[in-house]
């Protein structure tokens, strides 16, 4: 399988991804997918691009032996990628970085996002900053009272914050309105997505932004330990942090991947975000995929405790590796979640987003069945500063 020259120049990924939108986005998207195609076999760019993830970002970032959590579980052996560790908390960051220089070489003086749980809105709101470009950031009027931190912390940096009422006032209305800012003035604007979701080409740009992660832990996990490991776990949210790892590993067929979904209270509840276990195929937000809705196509409502994860679609690359079975994928309940949350925090010291601790779990399931000179790499995608009250909140409750 050459997964290296996916997607197709439609933006398909077998039967999903591509470019379903109304009219008035095919030009600006026609545009975009054009000048990233010029920009991705620039050498000044890359290198430029580099120079900031290594510098401004924190790269590379360590792939760590989790010796601790190893032991007790008494199976293989467990490395973490730590993207916790990067610049504003999460792997969001490399996104960032590269749509906003991406922006800059179009000429484009505003950058505009979605955000849900705010995690890339403070991503987009920081690299704004950086390169002193305007910033929209997006976000249904729900979420902002929930994470009223990041509305916070995005307002210091210099970004304005568009509360959204539409709908049910959270991430899917916020996408929604951020698109239709997009067409109303893309001459100007790029609007920095931030997942490997939406219409062509935005899968694959943010899929090519994440690939450092995977690219540095072949490298970290072939000096360290001389072979390559035998399963790569990372969390689904939209896909960007578990594409971003697996993706260099695509070709080493030996090594398994396994993405996992929010399972939220249980799949049998209804109250969960796994579209693998319950989903049709459809089209949300441009891009063909499994998305959680009813049999009229509705969006149905998505339940995750990690607001990262609770969104109805998935991205379309990794329908596609479902389909060919090149990649596997599970899901993990809250409440596993949340004991891989407290299991880590107290084995490794390391607190982990609410988000990556859905990776953990499924660590923590599979490897005491693994063998122990089997090797198994999770992506922390991100700390868990943002999640404490909430964690703290529900434990107490559990009391
Ligand atoms: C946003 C986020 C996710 C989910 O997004 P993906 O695109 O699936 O990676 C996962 N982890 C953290 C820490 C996040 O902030």
């Amino acid at each position: 399988m050459n997964t290296e020259s996916l997607p197709d120049i439609h933006g398909n990924f077998g039967l999903y991804g591509g470019m379903h939108v109304p009219e008035p986005l095919v030009t600006p998207l026609t545009e975009l997918a054009e000048q990233y195609a010029i920009v991705r076999k620039d050498p000044t760019f890359q290198a430029e691009l580099d120079d900031l993830l290594a510098n401004y970002a924190g790269r590379p970032t360590p792939l760590y032996f989790a010796e601790r959590l190893t032991q007790s579980l008494g199976g293989a052996k467990i490395y973490l990628k730590r993207e916790d560790l990067l610049h504003a908390g999460a792997h969001k960051i490399n996104n960032a970085l590269g749509q906003v220089l991406l922006a800059r070489r179009m000429g484009k003086t505003r950058v505009i996002a979605e955000t849900g749980a705010g995690q890339h809105g403070v991503a987009t709101a920081t690299v704004a900053a950086r390169f002193g470009l305007e910033c929209i950031i997006y976000m249904g009027a729900v979420d902002m009272k929930r994470q009223a931190l990041n509305v916070a912390r995005m307002r210091f940096l210099g970004a304005t914050v568009v509360a959204v009422h539409a709908g049910q006032a959270t991430l899917k209305d916020a996408v929604d309105e951020a698109i239709m800012a997009f067409v109303g003035d893309h001459k100007n604007t790029h609007y920095v997505l931030g997942s490997a979701l939406g219409p062509h080409p935005y899968p694959m740009i943010v899929r090519d932004f994440q690939r450092v992660i995977g690219v540095e832990a072949r490298r970290q996990i072939l000096e360290r330990e001389g072979r390559l490991p035998d399963l790569l776990v990372a969390c689904i949210g939209g896909g960007s942090n578990a594409i971003g790892l697996f993706h260099a590993f695509l070709g080493d067929t030996t090594v398994r991947t396994c993405g996992v979904e929010g399972g939220g209270e249980g799949i049998k509840t209804g109250k969960h975000a796994a579209r693998f276990q319950t989903g049709r195929l459809g089209v949300l937000h441009g891009t063909k995929t499994f998305i959680l809705s009813d049999e009229e196509g509705n969006i149905l409502p998505t339940h995750s405790i990690s607001a990262g994860m609770d969104y109805a679609g998935i991205g379309p690359e990794h329908a596609y590796l479902r389909d060919t079975g090149r990649g596997t994928f599970d899901y993990a309940t809250d409440d596993e979640a949340l004991n891989a949350f407290l299991t880590l925090s107290k084995l490794e010291g390391i607190i982990p987003a609410l988000e990556s601790s859905h990776a953990v779990a499924h660590a923590i399931k599979v490897a005491p069945k693994m063998r122990k000179d089997e090797i198994v790499i999770v992506n922390l995608s991100g700390r868990g500063d943002k999640d404490v009250s909430q964690v703290a909140d529900r434990i107490l409750q559990n009391c």
